[in-house]
């Protein structure tokens, strides 16, 4: 390994690919980039499937949306966007309805037709069987919003698979605002730009890596290779936080996902890019069907690629989601002020790093910034 880089990024997701880009063209710097799995692009990693032809997110759909001008305007360098427009559906007792819950969703569930300025009374018959006065967890939070049938059929089993524990010991702050339509508005995201990169997401990152003062380490553990760096390099890293101290305070919580790949022989398996599953008895929460997110490009097949997304508590290895909360909060804090005292020349940042859920324009907004404001600047 040569030891003379004065940057060290740990991960390829956004956070660091974005920091690398900007240090290697605008710095005109030479960076390390040291990835644990096969391939760049972090979680919004694509690739193709070989039998079909069809490319898919390894690790779960992906659909870029933001309202920020800066980060438009910054990752438009690196690619275009088709024209896909999300909107999600979920099935629940073998129908079909729309998500978030909306007018169409209240009309279809309760087989009636209520106007937009109908909805409010009508639910108030629904509270007057049972409501909360101060709601202690998320299922009372939820009722209180939606009325007891709405939330049994289409929130509870949905969450307590993808969070493996009862919405009753849930707090009720996690849902204070749970998405709701009281028209028939199907979008699922309301950003000024959306879609899906044309090329797909692993290009932006061909395109952000391509500069020679990037180096790129696959296969690579941050652990196993720390020893042998400059111990003058700024290290930039977006692994897990408790991993970076050893796990010295315990770990904090995560879920993950799995995913079962199948080719049907179908040309079109379920109309749609993601259908959700509501009934608690189907094991997976969701069905992804990547063929939907380009709906410009001709794939001319009588099969298609569908994939199952099971939700479970994480290992070591594969953290998704934070599971936030009081304790995890405490956890993630200690952490951050011994790895300050730990790491005085390293830089954390990303969803493992922060212990946060973040969307990609979030992270790509806070790459930026931190460029600008820690790197750019010497700090
Ligand atoms: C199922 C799912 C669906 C999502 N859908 C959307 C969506 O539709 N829209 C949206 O905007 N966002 C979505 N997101 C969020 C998006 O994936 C993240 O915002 C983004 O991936 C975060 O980038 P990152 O660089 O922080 O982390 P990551 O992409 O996770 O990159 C971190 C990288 O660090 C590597 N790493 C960790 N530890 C080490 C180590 N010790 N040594 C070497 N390498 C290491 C990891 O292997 C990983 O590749 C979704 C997330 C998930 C889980």
């Amino acid at each position: 390994m040569n030891k003379n880089y004065d940057y060290v990024l740990v991960g390829a997701g956004f956070y660091c690919s974005i920091i690398a880009e900007r240090i290697a063209n605008d710095l005109g710097k030479k960076v390390l980039i040291v990835e644990k799995r096969n391939h760049i692009g972090g979680n919004c990693f694509s690739e193709t499937n070989i039998e079909t032809g069809i490319e898919f997110h390894k690790y779960g759909t992906h659909i870029f949306h933001t309202s920020n001008k800066k980060v438009w305007e910054y990752i438009s360098n690196f690619t275009t966007f088709n024209s896909y427009y999300h909107q999600v559906l979920i099935t629940y007792n073998s129908k079909v309805y729309q998500m978030p819950i909306n007018l169409e969703t209240i009309n279809s569930f309760y087989n009636i037709n209520l106007k937009p300025f109908e909805v409010d009374d009508f639910l108030e018959q629904e509270f007057k069987k049972e409501s909360y006065t101060n709601p202690k967890n998320f299922e009372e939070q939820a009722i209180n919003i939606i009325g007891r049938p709405l939330y049994d059929a289409f929130i509870k089993g949905y969450t307590i698979k993808q969070w493996g524990r009862d919405p009753k010991d849930l707090p009720a702050s996690i849902i204070k605002r749970l998405p709701f339509r009281k028209n028939y508005s199907e979008s699922y995201f309301f950003d000024t730009y959306q879609g899906i990169p044309t090329d797909g997401f692993t290009a932006i990152f061909d395109k952000l890596l391509a500069s020679n003062n990037i180096d790129i380490q696959l296969n690579t553990d941050f652990f196993e290779i720390k020893e042998q760096l400059n111990s003058s390099a700024t290290i930039i890293y977006s692994g897990s936080i408790d991993r970076l101290l050893d796990y010295r305070f315990g770990e904090l919580d995560y879920r993950t996902l799995d995913f079962e790949f199948e080719v049907v022989n179908y040309e079109d398996f379920q109309g749609t890019s993601v259908m959700n599953y509501g009934n608690q008895k189907i094991p997976y929460t969701r069905i992804h069907e990547p063929k939907h997110l380009h709906p410009e490009r001709t794939y001319n097949l009588d099969k298609t690629l569908i994939i199952k997304e099971y939700s479970k508590e994480a290992n070591r290895e594969e953290p998704y989601y934070p599971i936030g909360g009081e304790v995890n909060k405490s956890l993630y804090t200690k952490y951050l002020k011994e790895v300050k005292k730990v790491y005085p020349n390293l830089i954390i940042g990303g969803r493992l790093g922060d212990y946060k859920y973040y969307d990609m324009h979030h992270v790509i907004e806070n790459a930026l910034d931190t460029y600008n404001n820690l790197i750019k600047k010497g700090c």
